[in-house]
């Protein structure tokens, strides 16, 4: 099987100056190692901050002042934190914690709670033309949600985090998220291991050939025409080679020609009943795609 790393661009350059703060942290934190045994006592109880590079999922109000930020670290997993004061018209966030923002993100973990505490964001990248646009935020929306559903807590997920911000970045790019969103739910499926074959039948075993195979979220595979049940959508073939395309290129390498709206949509609802099939839950944001 082909790897994602083979087709998602190369780390971000946009590191090196971090490397240099990163450094004079450590030697800071190192110091303080050093010091005498009142101020260690002191720093065990306020744990040493930890930086990431991130990837902000989702935020929720948090009573009257606060909110609670859902992101993706690169170095941490998924985790769930808290960031003071960040419903504050004044805040010291701005609008670094917007839906799928890249940043540089310093939390603090506390030893008796399951939520780490925001200190510091900074933005890396921002995608301000998909956030503020209806249509395209609805795309980033779904993308978010996929990955809250498929992304254990705390644990790396390194293919995971450069395809969505290979997703998110050609949302922005492009003005549009019919392309990305298809190829991002085709590629969480092939990473989550759930991808059947796509050219025959999961019951019967019968070549498609020229055929459509169809699915729905309560099977994980493909059925021929005989097969089909009652509710199945189409897969034609057209969007069967569209997933080869997929597999093979990486998002912003692709240009198609002509019009593949529906290979595309067909590919991307498939990818999706797949995604609800495994994680045994409906996607919530799924159903506002059509309104767009
Ligand atoms: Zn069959």
């Amino acid at each position: 099987m082909t790897k994602i790393f083979d087709y998602l661009p190369p780390e971000s350059c946009a590191t090196g100056k971090r490397v240099v703060r990163n450094l004079i942290r450590v030697c800071v934190l190192l110091s303080f190692d050093f010091a005498d045994g009142e101020s260690q006592s002191a720093r065990r109880q306020d744990m040493p901050a930890r930086e990431t590079e991130a990837i902000i999922l989702k935020t929720f109000p948090l009573g009257e002042a606060d909110r609670l930020v859902s992101f993706l670290g690169r170095s941490s997993g998924r985790l769930r934190g808290v960031a003071s004061g960040a419903r504050r018209l004044k805040n010291r966030y701005g609008s670094t914690l917007e839906i799928l923002s890249h940043v540089q993100l310093w939390y603090v973990e506390r030893e008796t709670r399951d939520l780490v505490r925001i200190q510091q964001c900074e933005l890396l990248e921002s995608f301000h033309r998909a956030q503020s646009d209806y249509g395209l935020s609805t795309g980033l929306a779904l993308i978010s949600e996929i990955s809250e559903r498929v992304l254990p807590e705390q644990e790396v997920a390194e293919p995971m985090f450069r395809l969505l911000l290979l997703a998110a970045r050609e949302v922005e790019r492009r003005g549009s998220w019919q392309l990305p969103l298809a190829y991002f739910a085709f590629w969480t499926v092939r990473l989550g291991g759930w991808l059947p074959p796509l050219d025959r039948c999961a019951e019967c075993g019968t070549g498609l050939g020229e055929h459509p195979g169809f699915h729905f979220s309560q099977s994980p595979g493909l059925l021929c025409e005989n097969c089909r049940k009652p509710g199945m959508r189409p897969l034609s073939k057209r969007g069967r080679e569209l997933a080869e395309v997929f597999a093979g290129k990486k998002l912003d390498q692709i240009e198609l020609a002509g019009d593949l709206t529906k290979p595309l949509s067909e590919l991307r609802e498939v990818a999706l009943s797949w995604i609800e099939f495994h994680t045994e839950r409906r996607l919530q944001t799924r159903e506002f795609l059509e309104t767009t």
